[in-house]
């Protein structure tokens, strides 16, 4: 990190924390000449990321190729409000990762994955739910990126214009947390009234604000 040096972090454990809190990353890689951008979930197992998708999907199987791919996620944290526009800016962590997807066929690694997948979106859920059946893991393909190199960018805490000349204006300032949370769950149309909400769900719903 050039730019703000003293926001960088690069301690595998921190990189790692923020990408466990993202459930989506983009993936950036040059198609046919033309760089491409695209958000899809993102799961870790030890030191592995995965993504997955259709075997149809052109970013899967271009990702595949072992091209060089930039992996990012973003997490606002919430608005740092300053005296001046200039100063206004959003407190965040992020992780810029650069590397090389390779496709997982080991079939234990593979249903590893989309079991992380699966709990990753909820924790607890994999157990609750039908396992996938042939059909759908040949439909599925599963890729993990060997990171060469990563980098943690964090801004944290109030504006920068305290103790400035601005600080004399008659403007509040300060920051707003910016909250996450999950709502009221909607039963799927089909959903036989007797069926309760999971007990997963029901975990979830107990402390409903994502951190
Ligand atoms: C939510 C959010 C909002 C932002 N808004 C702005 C904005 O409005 N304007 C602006 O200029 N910048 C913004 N940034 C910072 C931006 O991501 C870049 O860090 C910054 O623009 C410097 O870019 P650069 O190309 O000069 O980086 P350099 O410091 O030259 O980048 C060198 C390398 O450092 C690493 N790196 C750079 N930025 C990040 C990062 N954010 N996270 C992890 N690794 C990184 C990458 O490996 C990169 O290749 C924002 C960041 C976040 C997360």
């Amino acid at each position: 990190v050039r730019r703000n040096p003293k926001k960088g972090r690069y301690e595998r454990a921190r990189i790692e924390a923020i990408l466990d809190r993202s459930l989506v990353g983009h993936v950036a890689f040059v198609a046919a000449g033309e760089p491409v951008c695209m958000p899809t979930l993102i799961a870790r197992v030890g030191h592995r990321i995965y993504v997955h998708g259709s075997t149809a999907s052109r970013m899967l199987r271009l990702l595949a190729q072992g091209n060089l791919a930039c992996l990012a996620v973003t997490h606002t944290e919430g608005l740092v409000l300053a005296r001046s526009a200039f100063e206004h800016s959003v407190n965040y962590e992020s992780v810029v990762a650069f590397g090389r997807f390779a496709a997982v066929d080991d079939p234990d690694e593979r249903l590893a994955a989309l079991e992380a997948f699966t709990e990753k979106i909820l924790p607890g859920r994999w157990r609750e739910v039908r396992p996938p059946n042939r059909k759908e893991l040949k439909a599925t393909a599963i890729l993990a990126i060997d990171v060469d190199e990563a980098s943690a960018k964090v801004r944290s805490g109030p504006p920068d214009d305290d103790g400035t000349a601005d600080a004399a204006l008659d403007v509040w300032a300060g920051e707003v947390p910016l909250v996450t949370s999950f709502g009221t769950p909607l039963a799927a149309p089909g959903l036989r009234p007797e069926i309760p909400v999971s007990a997963s769900i029901e975990r979830l719903l107990a402390s409903p604000v994502r951190v």
